[in-house]
């Protein structure tokens, strides 16, 4: 990666924090990503998501743990979720196979089940920011009564707008979360 925002990971001439991030800050304390998406992410990626291709996921939380190695340990890691309806019809969680990995390789303990997506989210990419942010509120939920830990980073194959992110983020953080990152495999540019 290039140099990058790093409240969003967005590419900047020089490191820090993009003119968006200072202006609203981000829920998210932190975003680091592996690559933008661009070749050949952009194949590689669809292939694990929509193709069943788990060799190509392998590789890409390989080449995650890399670029994340040398990063602050969070107390935990969290898949962001796919809503249940839609894990039934691929069959498997893309931002979950890709953690997996990256908690044994790192040994960060994966914490799941407690962040759930609560609804199905219509696709983001059509809509403008407000719309996005109505689609997505309150489209995570924490479940369980323990105590969260206080840092945690958040594990997803791609991030876009951010809107996703930032509504798990948000859930984390109203359930007593202090820090929330995330850790992605292709930012958007
Ligand atoms: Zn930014």
């Amino acid at each position: 990666m290039p140099a990058a925002c790093q409240r969003c990971a967005l590419p900047l001439a020089v490191p820090g924090t993009c003119g968006a991030c200072l202006r609203r800050p981000p829920p998210l304390r932190e975003v680091h990503a592996a690559f933008l998406y661009s070749a050949p992410l952009d194949r590689l990626l669809p292939r694990f998501k929509f193709h069943d291709d788990l060799a190509a996921g392998r590789l890409l939380s390989q080449l995650m743990v890399e670029a994340f190695a040398d990063l602050p340990r969070p107390e935990t890691l969290v898949a962001v979720p796919l809503h249940v309806a839609r894990l039934r019809s691929r069959g498997y969680d893309q931002a979950l196979e890709l953690a997996r990995p990256l908690s044994r390789a790192l040994r960060v303990p994966l914490l799941s089940g407690r962040l759930c997506r609560m609804r199905s989210t219509a696709p983001q990419s059509e809509r403008d920011a407000a719309a996005r942010r109505r689609n997505l509120y309150r489209a995570f939920d924490v479940r369980g009564g323990a105590a969260m830990p206080a840092h945690v980073v958040l594990i997803d194959d791609v991030m876009t707008t951010g809107a996703t992110l930032h509504a798990a983020a948000d859930a984390l953080l109203h359930a007593g979360v202090r820090r929330v990152d995330a850790w992605v495999c292709a930012r958007v540019p």
